[in-house]
């Protein structure tokens, strides 16, 4: 099996009707392909994007560092999972599913519905 150049015609996806294929465009600047990246580090992206933004990254509400951070709030449950134990908010439970998108970090600044653990 011979291994396929970024610019040349792909034998699997036909041009679109009325379009020339790109490999039979000579000088055509073909842009680069972007860089392949997981689902998880495009959700880690987006949690530090919203954490840049000052808003909480399982929330998007305003983040408030000045209560303290997720670690120490009444609402972190330890969920047990088949690989590990992972970190969730119990506080807002329409939110949850089981999945990493849900996870929170005790490290995370608290958002408006932190409470002092008791
Ligand atoms: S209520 Fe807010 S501060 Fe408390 S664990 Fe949930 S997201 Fe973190």
């Amino acid at each position: 099996m011979t291994e396929l150049e970024w610019d040349a015609p792909d034998p699997l996806t036909p041009p679109l009707p009325g379009m020339p294929d790109p490999g039979s465009l000579p000088g055509l600047p073909i842009p680069p392909r972007p860089p392949a990246t997981s689902r998880d580090r495009r959700l880690t992206e987006r949690r530090r994007a919203a954490l840049d933004a000052g808003r909480h990254p399982h929330t998007g509400a305003l983040a408030r560092p000045d209560l303290g951070t997720c670690g120490t709030c009444s609402a972190l449950q330890r969920q047990e999972g088949v690989a590990g134990r992972y970190l969730k908010c119990g506080r807002f439970p329409a939110l949850l599913t089981r999945g990493a998108a849900t996870d929170v970090r005790a490290s995370w600044p608290a958002c408006g519905q932190w409470r002092p653990r008791e």
